[in-house]
């Protein structure tokens, strides 16, 4: 679809700058990447349509500045703006400035990125449409005492988390009444640092669930599909580092309610666009929890693409310019099996340190079933100043042990010389009996360090 009036602004980088790119090249629509002066020599700058230069290395004077943006946006003609994920993707004033001036932006509305993005306002509102939530407090806990009230109705183990949060920042467990001062007092301090907002609330903390998320997909006409879910079980500090579609424990009889109600999730929110309602699932009792909705388009999306077969980021563009979902739900196939792995600038013997510098020598793996989202070359420089990912590597295989085994292949190929990495690390671990078994949960990854 070669649509003339239509110009795509990047506002990200990395490697989610590149993928967002080759979607807009792929629908044959003209794009222009924004970035900052540390980012000069990045790939996604050198195969843009165009690029500009919003500030200097610091997010906070570039890709966090809305001003640049929509100033550069205004410069080069650009009608749409794709956030990709993290910086702006989730802010919501962000959303209704680009709508203010004329531009498209590719999410959805200010209002349901509003109502979501606060995740106990979001819990409330789920749990009134039937969706089932982890126990916890009835929105904010204003005091320690509150915080207190909460965690005796719910029983202990408690987990404190930030009203504003992401990234597994800003949330604390309490064992017992002993430990929920310091909880408390921690997840406040680390939420108010990190989201400018104190607020936290409450839940019962879940021992050893499976993290499980579904992708939805929206389009303005009231059509949601679901494509499939993604289990991120394997997490370091409640971080992602091993994703994978499908659940290799998942019921067939939970995930058909699960898959429910991430549909009314979005029903209920007036979702458009991608988006990620997130679970956790207790195995030994079958029982899911709604967590939050993830507003953008998130990091592991590989995995669903190659088992449903489809461009997420291109369908999310489509949606987003006001074209109709081509599919229905029972279109919908899931086939084979697909593992992701995030491959970051840290050192695994050093508490994983970021470890920026001088790619000597890159070279990606291929093959059957491989693909690498990755915005490195040979002399890339990797800054400081913004998230360590250097690589996502996904494997495909008809089932699951034939996409760990293309993974091996895979990760023992990849060479990232001069930057230390986490590739060797992510291969031991997908040789590990948790993994090779599929008998894992979210704490799993953390008791192996
Ligand atoms: P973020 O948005 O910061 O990523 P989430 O709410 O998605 O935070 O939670 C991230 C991870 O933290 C989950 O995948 C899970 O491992 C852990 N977690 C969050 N809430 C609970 C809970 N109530 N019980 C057990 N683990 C939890």
């Amino acid at each position: 679809m070669a649509d003339k009036s239509v110009k795509i602004l990047i506002a990200n980088r990395g490697e989610i700058a590149l993928r967002v790119l080759r979607a807009c090249k792929t629908l044959g629509l003209p794009s222009i990447v924004v970035f900052s002066e540390a980012d000069r020599n990045t790939l996604a700058v050198k195969l843009a349509d165009e690029a500009i230069c919003i500030g200097s290395a610091a997010a906070a004077d570039s890709y966090l500045r809305a001003d640049r943006i929509i100033a550069a946006a205004e410069l080069t003609g650009a009608t749409a703006i794709h956030p990709g994920y993290g910086f702006l993707a989730e802010n919501a004033r962000f959303a209704e400035i680009c709508n203010d001036c004329g531009l498209v932006f590719i999410g959805p509305s200010a209002q349901a990125i509003n109502l979501l993005g606060d995740k106990a306002t979001a819990k409330t509102t789920m749990q009134k449409a039937g969706v089932p939530v982890i126990p916890g407090s009835n929105g904010v806990v204003k005091s320690l005492a509150e915080a207190g009230r909460a965690a005796e109705k719910v029983g202990y183990p408690v987990i404190l988390k930030a009203v504003s949060g992401g990234g597994g920042k800003g949330m604390r467990v309490a064992k017992d009444s002993g430990e929920l001062l310091d909880a408390f007092q921690t997840a406040a301090a680390e939420a108010k640092a990190g989201f400018g907002d104190a607020s936290l609330y409450l839940e019962k903390y879940l021992v050893d669930p499976r993290h499980v998320e579904v992708q939805i997909i929206a389009d303005s006409y009231g059509n949601v599909v679901a494509l499939g879910e993604r289990d991120c079980s394997l997490q370091r500090h409640h971080q992602k580092v091993v994703e994978e579609s499908p659940c290799a424990v998942l019921p067939e009889d939970v995930r058909k309610k699960m898959t429910k109600a991430a549909v009314a999730a979005a029903e209920t929110a007036g979702y458009t666009g991608v988006g990620t309602a997130e679970f956790l699932y207790e195995p030994s009792t079958k029982n899911f929890y709604f967590m939050e909705m993830n507003t953008r388009l998130q990091v592991e999306h590989p995995v669903t693409e190659m088992v449903c077969n489809i461009d997420l980021v291109a369908a999310q563009i489509l949606v987003a310019l006001g074209k109709r979902l081509p599919w229905k739900q029972s279109d919908i196939e899931i086939h084979g099996h697909a593992i992701e792995v995030r491959v970051n600038a840290e050192d695994p013997t050093r508490d994983f340190a970021p470890c920026p510098g001088k790619v000597q020598f890159y070279h990606a793996p291929g093959g059957p079933g491989i693909r690498v989202d990755s915005h490195l070359y040979d002399g890339y420089v990797v800054p400081p100043y913004y998230d360590s990912l250097l690589a996502k590597v996904i494997a495909y295989g008809e089932d699951r042990e034939t996409a760990r085994r293309r993974m091996l292949m895979a990760l023992s190929e990849l060479t990232i010389e001069g930057v230390v990495n986490t590739a060797d690390f992510a291969l031991a671990l997908l040789q590990d009996e948790h993994f090779v078994s599929g008998k894992f949960h979210t704490g799993t990854l953390q008791e192996l360090l």
